[in-house]
């Protein structure tokens, strides 16, 4: 069976934990404080704050940039749930806008028409690790005073020409930026999050919450020679990321540029090998972008069933998944008032799916894709 992804993690990874098991201190100190270090270096920013999940870096970044209740985010529904959630947790209304059908990104000649007075922020994805068109959103949010939070959970290791220069996502090039380490994603500490920002007071903000606003954290209070009392001036959240995971993502680190790289020669092999494949559409990478292919979606030929195609590619051994859900699709959603029509959205998410791509794959396994794809295109033709 050919898996739609595989971690990748080996003796070390184990190594790393267990060594942290046995320091006892498991929690939020000094590897989560290693790990922030090391991961700022990699993206290129002067803050990075180490949390459970994307969901909840995104949570706190919403919060950060002054979303409240009544506000509206505008965002794509083309995403995980998690995007739109966040923007709930605020007591906010996330305003849907459609993607553009070749890079699955929000398309950001939209966002003006989706501005009004009670709008406080844009949420933009880096979907499946391809960047979305920063520039030409804050060419639209920045003239009126819109923050700008990237989603970048899937993104860690992709790429964006930026005055003329390669720039990892998270340097971060809006305000910013959260990434998630699910093992769906390119590293991965099992589950865990990141915020990078230039901002200090955000970066401040996002360590008080994260930790129940406690004023005095508990790694200064152990290590302190004299007796102190913290207090909570405010409500905050458990948010904490272990040490044990820290110490996996510091590994993870260490192997990433090599992941990025092994990942954009497969996604390249993909694009040659189904090339031939009547009708099929590949995913496309603007020349101001590189991916780190987190996941690789083809578009399938007209007339061809999704279901069908993932059930004889399943029934060869063969994992897919269908495209990327609609938000505005689901019952939890049902509730939100009537939003733009979000055409390429539903197309991309009925009329897509993504196949197989992880590390250890070797050519036989993206050859044995290649050709089940094409088979079941064939079969799932025929039977419509
Ligand atoms: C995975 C994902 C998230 C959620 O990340 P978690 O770490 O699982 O909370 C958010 N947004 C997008 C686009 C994702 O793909």
């Amino acid at each position: 069976m050919i898996p739609i992804t595989k971690p990748v993690m080996d003796q070390r990874e184990a190594d790393a934990a267990g060594r942290v098991i046995l320091s006892g201190w498991v929690t939020q100190g000094p590897e989560v404080a290693a790990f922030e270090r090391e991961f700022a270096l990699y993206v290129g920013s002067h803050h990075a704050c180490a949390v459970s999940s994307c969901t909840t870096a995104l949570h706190l970044a919403l919060l950060a940039v002054g979303v409240r209740p009544g506000d509206e985010v505008i965002t794509v529904s083309h995403s995980y749930i998690a995007t739109a959630n966040a923007v709930r947790y605020c007591d906010a209304t996330p305003v849907f806008v459609d993607i553009e059908p070749e890079s699955f990104n929000i398309d950001p000649s939209l966002l003006e028409a989706a501005i009004t007075p009670r709008t406080r922020a844009v949420l933009c994805v880096h979907q499946m690790g391809m960047p979305c068109n920063l520039a030409a959103i804050l060419a639209v949010a920045r003239p009126r005073g819109l923050p700008v939070v990237e989603d970048a959970a899937c993104a860690i290791g992709s790429e964006l020409l930026w005055d003329g220069q390669w720039e990892r996502i998270g340097k971060p090039h809006a305000d910013i930026a959260c990434f998630s380490f699910h093992p769906r994603k390119v590293m991965s500490t099992g589950d865990g999050g990141m915020l990078t920002t230039d901002n200090a007071e955000w970066d401040q903000h996002f360590r008080l919450l994260r930790q129940h606003a406690m004023s005095i954290p508990d790694t200064v209070r152990h290590g302190a020679a004299q007796v102190i009392f913290e207090e909570y001036p405010k409500v905050g959240f458990n948010y904490r990321m272990t040490d044990i995971q820290a110490a996996v993502g510091r590994e993870q680190l260490k192997k990433l540029q090599e992941i990025v790289k092994a990942r954009r020669d497969l996604a390249q092999r993909y694009t040659e090998l189904l090339g031939n494949l009547p009708g099929l559409g590949f995913p496309q990478e603007p020349i101001w972008a590189r991916s780190n292919w987190q996941s690789y979606c083809v578009r399938l030929p007209k007339g061809v069933d999704q279901r069908a195609v993932m059930q004889h590619l399943l029934d060869a051994g063969v994992a897919s998944r269908r495209g990327i859900m609609c938000t505005h699709r689901e019952p939890a959603y049902a509730d939100l008032p009537c939003c733009f029509p979000l055409p390429h959205s539903e197309a991309a998410q009925e009329g897509c799916i993504i196949l197989p791509l992880y590390v250890q794959m070797t050519a036989e396994d993206q050859e044995l894709v290649a050709l089940s794809l094409a088979r079941a295109c064939q079969k799932a033709m025929i039977m419509t």
